[in-house]
């Protein structure tokens, strides 16, 4: 449904993004995820062709989206994080003058006024002032215009940003709904979000891609390869023969723990692909040393995210864990 394909955007020196390549297939909801300022809305804008990629190509449904804008146009409905509504006009008013925009006339525009009015949930305040909404009717007013025309593609940038609790989970809500019909692309800085709604995730620092994959394949990625073990007997000799053990990158030590003298805890991290755990055992067996916990240490993906998005560099697109 979307290609991106080796696209930077540059504003004067300030690089937006850099060499960004990544699909998203039909049906799927995708999330793009990253700190302020990391390329998040420049990506999204770039997509809808708002602006011109400085290098590369982007392509919906098989459309390039700088040599056929239209076709790209018709089949893509876009939420911008500030949605340009209209204060003084009715809800209705306003969805009708966005789909006279999009080519929509007469009975086929009042039709399609009132479809989305009850695809995004605001039939019920047709006839109010978009100024006296309040902010969450307003993201779903937002919602109801980029559901125009029944795009295949929604681009939705930061669509719970500003709202309460219960409008957020509203949101969330609507958004999986729409999932049925359409591919969705949105951006948020918010982890839970994201976790929840989105099968594939794009994490961004800087404008360059930290990693992408699902939820889980991340956490799997980076937290996979750490291992917490306890164990009974002289501190010094034990980190060291855990460190020697092949396929150890580092041992830290953490706090021995009350009462179990001399036991202690060790964080070790792994090589990639490496399971170090049978041999840890007989290692440790063969010295007299007993094992008194073992656990794979799994990352959430706050913590994933934070190891990504601390790194001195930005991990190269390569990151993949798909
Ligand atoms: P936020 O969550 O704060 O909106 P973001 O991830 O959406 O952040 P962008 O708005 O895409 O980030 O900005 C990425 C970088 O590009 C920033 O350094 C920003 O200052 C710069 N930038 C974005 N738009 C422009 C522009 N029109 N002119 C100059 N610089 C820009």
């Amino acid at each position: 449904m979307l290609t991106v394909e080796g696209v930077s955007k540059r504003f004067g020196p300030t690089v937006a993004v850099q060499d960004l390549s990544f699909t998203v297939e039909q049906g799927e909801i995708f999330g793009l995820l990253g700190p302020n300022g990391a390329g998040k809305t420049t990506t999204l804008r770039l997509i809808t062709g708002y602006m011109p990629p400085t290098t590369g190509r982007i392509k919906v449904a098989g459309f390039d989206v700088a040599t056929a804008p239209l076709a790209v146009k018709q089949r893509l409905g876009y939420l911008p994080e500030n949605p340009p509504l209209y204060p003084e006009l009715t809800v209705r008013e306003y969805l009708g003058f966005a789909a006279s925009l999009k080519g929509l006339r007469r009975q086929g525009l009042v039709r399609e006024v009132a479809r989305v009015m009850e695809e995004a949930g605001v039939a019920d305040v047709a006839g109010r002032l978009i100024g006296n909404l309040s902010r969450g009717y307003r993201q779903r007013v937002g919602l109801a215009q980029a559901l125009l025309g029944s795009p295949e593609l929604l681009v939705l940038d930061e669509p719970t940003v500003g709202l309460d609790p219960v409008q957020i989970a509203e949101m969330r809500r609507l958004i999986k709904e729409l999932a049925a019909q359409h591919t969705v692309i949105l951006s948020s800085h918010i982890l839970p979000e994201v976790n929840q709604l989105c099968q594939r995730v794009l994490i961004l620092n800087q404008g360059r891609i930290a990693a992408q994959g699902t939820p889980a394949s991340l956490a799997a990625a980076t937290g996979g390869r750490q291992l917490e073990v306890t164990v009974k007997g002289p501190v010094a000799e034990v980190a060291a023969l855990l460190a020697a053990l092949p396929g150890v990158r580092a041992v830290r030590q953490a706090d021995g723990r009350p009462g179990q003298e001399p036991a202690a805890t060790y964080f070790l991290e792994l090589l990639p692909g490496e399971d170090v755990r049978e041999e840890l055992f007989f290692a440790l067996a063969a010295r007299g040393w007993p094992l008194l916990e073992m656990r794979r240490h799994q990352l959430s993906l706050e913590e994933v995210f934070l190891q990504l998005v601390t790194e001195e560099e930005p991990a190269n697109g390569g990151g993949n864990p798909n």
